[in-house]
């Protein structure tokens, strides 16, 4: 099977080392990819949301499977052009990417479907929205419609606070037709999770749970970043709580999703709060819905699945899935990010990285690449924020964080950065 996986961040690198590994893979491309990736795979350039550039290509090659990593030419109909073009691919439809692309959508799809979430309003109108503010009171959260690359969610710990938050997205327009719109929702306290579904239209297989790390520095200090660290899976999910996620939030979204004519082929991501429910026992609560695998999440995922990756993307493509059973490393895997000095502000590019070739003779370690290019001499050069996805899996998650860092302190890069403390929650439960 010819096989082209689309994106260039670890999430990527992650599904094209899987990919590669696979006995029904052929031959298989990325485009754009990075220097990693090209490792596993022939880097194409084409951007991930050059919608005709990947169809054209895809037919000229004869490939005979799509990949789509990123939510963008999910959302800008790339499954769907694919489709049209006779071209079998791994991810929703552009009405069904609507989950992620519309969080409005999305909590209505939650009321329909009786999927437990925050209590919420959708506005146009500032004046309504900070009338509903004033009537829910602090905290409260505002959130742009549309895909605003996690920057368009405010948390709000006063009533002034959410008001000029309102004003900023919606009469300042900072996001523009992505935030034409803004849902503002009940604060939900609790711990935060992520956890993954394969679905094929009408069957959804549970994947696995994650727990990522949002904020740039250690300790959860600092500005939010696209993540820097995950481990899988997350003790916080107890497998009673990964139950009633499936039951609850993913199967009737799965069912809603057919039902209202836009079935949800490819990852479900489900978002999830952990909150103390009337009985003080732990119940989740859906903070948002992705349409494609997390990243870093997609990293340690890959790095504990033992069944074949691909053939179980074409079963969930081919809505097959309810014949598929998957196996994983009874073990934890745990990827740190290493981020370019001063990322997510600005940061230098261009910068040398050396040492990956030690890095990766660790054992059970893994170096996925994001920002990365190889220059015509052959040295591998830093090219964006997240640069490096170092990944170990261990029989216990304190032992995959010391395979972890013990990699990346054998990489030679002064200008990058990584947090310390990737997996402290999951060694604080012990
Ligand atoms: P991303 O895709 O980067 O995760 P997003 O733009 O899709 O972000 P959300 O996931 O809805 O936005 O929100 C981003 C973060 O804000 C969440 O991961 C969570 O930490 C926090 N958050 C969102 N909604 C709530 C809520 N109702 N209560 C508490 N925290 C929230």
């Amino acid at each position: 099977m010819k096989v082209l996986v689309v994106g260039s961040g670890g999430r990527e690198h992650a599904l094209c080392w899987a990919i590669a590994a696979s006995p029904l893979c052929d031959k298989l491309w990325c485009a754009p990819g990075n220097a990693g990736i090209a490792q596993a795979a022939e880097c194409v350039p084409l951007a991930a949301d050059d919608v005709a550039g990947l169809v054209a290509f895809a037919q000229a090659n004869a490939v005979d499977f799509v990949v789509v990593g990123p939510e963008q030419p999910l959302v800008a109909g790339l499954v769907d052009r694919l489709a049209e073009a006779g071209i079998k691919a791994f991810g929703p439809s552009q009405a069904a990417a609507e989950i992620e692309g519309s969080k409005g959508f999305m909590k209505d799809l939650c009321a329909r479907h009786g999927i437990p979430t925050a209590a919420y309003g959708r506005f146009r109108d500032a004046d309504a929205a900070k009338a509903f503010v004033r009537r829910t009171g602090a905290p409260i959260v505002v959130k742009a419609d549309g895909l605003a690359a996690g920057k368009g969610v405010v948390i709000c710990q006063t009533v002034a606070e959410a008001e000029a938050a309102v004003d900023d997205l919606l009469v300042g327009g900072r996001f523009g037709a992505a935030g034409a719109e803004l849902v503002i929702e009940e604060f939900l306290d609790g711990e935060e999770a992520s956890f993954f579904a394969l679905c094929d239209g009408t069957t959804a297989l549970p994947l696995a749970g994650a727990q990522d790390h949002k904020r740039a520095f250690d300790g959860d200090r600092g500005p939010n970043t696209g993540g820097m660290g995950a481990y899988s899976p997350a003790p916080v999910l107890t497998p009673e709580l990964e139950r009633r996620i499936m039951a609850e939030i993913v199967e009737p979204a799965v069912r809603g999703m057919a039902a209202e004519g836009r079935p949800f082929t490819g990852v479900l991501f489900a978002g999830i709060m952990v909150v103390p429910g009337p009985d003080g026992q732990p119940v989740p609560k859906l903070l948002e819905f992705n349409a494609r695998f997390g990243d870093p999440e997609c990293q340690v995922i890959c790095r504990r699945l033992t069944s074949d990756l691909l053939s179980a993307l074409v079963a969930a493509a081919d809505g097959q899935l309810d014949h598929v059973s998957l196996r994983w490393r009874e073990e934890v895997a745990l990827c740190v990010v290493m981020a370019a000095e001063g990322y997510p502000g600005d940061y230098v590019k261009g910068t040398e990285i050396r040492g990956l070739d030690r890095a990766a003779e660790i054992e059970d370690a893994v170096v996925f690449h994001a920002g990365t290019t190889r220059a015509a001499d052959g040295r591998v050069l830093a090219t964006g924020g997240r640069v490096l996805g170092v990944t170990a899996s261990a029989r216990t998650i304190i032992d995959a964080q010391r395979q972890a860092y013990a990699a990346v302190d054998l990489i030679d890069w002064p200008e990058g950065f990584c947090r310390r403390d990737i997996g402290w929650r999951a060694l604080e439960r012990g």
